[in-house]
């Protein structure tokens, strides 16, 4: 007989959880708050490291039919078009850019039919001995565990994790779009103080993010691409261009927050997974990725060890370090894009290095981050 998981939250991390539990043959239940199940935002890239979470899964192959080479990493740029580093146009390039629609919905078809209940919002999570019991909606269900991916304001880390602090913000806010226009090779713009991103993704568009200093969090504007344009009108080609084909509703603000480490992922049969345990600030393009690693992981956990504790205590010790140390990265790769003389020393920096080095360090097994090898999961013939 399968076993039975609760899934919370129906985003990349939620359905790539309810995926690997499916490859495991374990079943189990994803309840999204939103009355439709839609990813909210514009582009992602992701690393070598989650395209191999995602083979594990068995989506690798439909991930890239959907994603973009992209050489963002390879040409990195001055706001007044110098290129402090250059890729060459025969590079491979390591990661791929996607639309999140795009990728969730990969993510979606490989789940069996029915697995997903949407305009289902878990208001509370109670634990006995021999299973726990989630309410939604004044429905009571039941399971041998729960997994929470309920994003970064996590219900049930606040239900939970009473202790932990909530989300902090970074001081850093971002502006995103998707436009039409084909063909861009992918880069990055060092301002003083914010970057612009800029990733092909496919059906020839473009995904761009200016990310940048904020003084508090939610100040927003009446019309946000007007602000983005104006604030990067004098910002090299293709970027205003960029931003003008971007049509306005689809222009997106957000503020970067991200979550200060937690001493566990796991209280009992509940496990946090994705920016529910880790939610981190968005400079080393990892957040997403993070997630698809801790479902592999947490399903090979499960796979390996029948008690549930045990398998539960083995994914916090293996997911814990890698992604506070990754999230600790990415606040640190932040700062140096706000501050004017971490700003000069990290220009100086790239220029200096040889590009046979910076090539090196942005190849597939370039860097600790992206070297990540999953576990292997059994393969779901081998279950009943
Ligand atoms: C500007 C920016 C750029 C980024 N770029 C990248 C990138 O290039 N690559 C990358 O890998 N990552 C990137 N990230 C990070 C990435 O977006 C997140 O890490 C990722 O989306 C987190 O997925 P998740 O499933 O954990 O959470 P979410 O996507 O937040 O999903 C949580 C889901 O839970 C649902 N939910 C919430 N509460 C409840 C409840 N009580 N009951 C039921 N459902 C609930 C929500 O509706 C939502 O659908 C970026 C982030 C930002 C801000």
């Amino acid at each position: 007989m399968s076993r039975h998981a609760i899934v919370i939250g129906g985003g990349i991390g939620g359905l790539a959880a309810a995926l690997a539990m499916h490859r495991i043959g374990w079943h189990a239940v994803v309840l999204e708050r939103a009355a439709e199940l839609r990813e909210i935002g514009a582009g992602m890239s992701q690393a070598p490291n989650a395209m191999r979470a995602l083979d594990e899964l068995g989506v690798g192959a439909q991930a890239r039919a959907v994603g973009a080479p992209t050489h963002a990493a390879g040409n990195l740029r001055l706001p007044d078009g110098r290129y402090l580093q250059r890729a060459r146009p025969d590079d491979a390039a390591a990661m791929l850019a996607f639309h999140r629609a795009d990728l969730h919905q990969v993510l979606l078809d490989a789940l069996p039919d029915g697995w997903v209940r949407t305009g289902a919002e878990v208001t509370a999570v109670r634990q006995e001995d021999s299973g726990v019991t989630v309410t939604y909606g004044g429905v009571e269900l039941g399971g041998e565990l729960v997994v929470a991916a309920d994003g970064v304001h996590s219900t049930v880390r606040r239900l939970l994790w009473t202790d932990a602090p909530p989300p902090r913000f970074l001081g850093r806010t971002a502006w995103l779009g998707i436009a039409e226009m084909a063909d861009l090779p992918g880069s990055i713009t060092l301002g003083p103080g914010g970057y612009v991103l800029i990733h092909p993704i496919s059906r020839g568009r473009a995904y761009w993010a200016y990310v940048t200093t904020a003084g508090r969090p939610g100040i927003r504007y009446e019309e946000e691409k007007t602000e983005a344009a104006r604030r990067l009108a004098t910002w090299h080609e293709p970027i205003p261009a960029l931003i003008e084909a971007t049509p306005d509703e689809a222009v997106i603000h957000i503020d970067i927050r991200d979550l200060a480490p937690l001493p566990t992922y796991v209280r009992g049969r509940v496990a946090l997974l994705g920016d529910a345990a880790h939610a981190m600030s968005p400079d080393r393009g990892q957040g997403a990725g993070q997630s698809l690693e801790d479902a592999v992981v947490l399903a090979a956990a499960l796979a390996g060890e029948p008690a549930i504790e045990a398998a539960l205590r083995r994914y916090d010790a293996e997911r814990r370090p890698r992604t506070q140390a990754t999230a600790r990265g990415a606040r640190a790769d932040g700062r140096r894009t706000t501050s004017a003389a971490a700003y000069r020393a990290m220009v100086t920096m790239i220029r200096l290095m040889p590009a046979s080095l910076w090539r090196k360090g942005i190849a597939a097994d370039g860097n600790a981050t992206w070297r990540w090898r999953p576990p292997h999961l059994p393969s779901p013939t081998t279950h009943p």
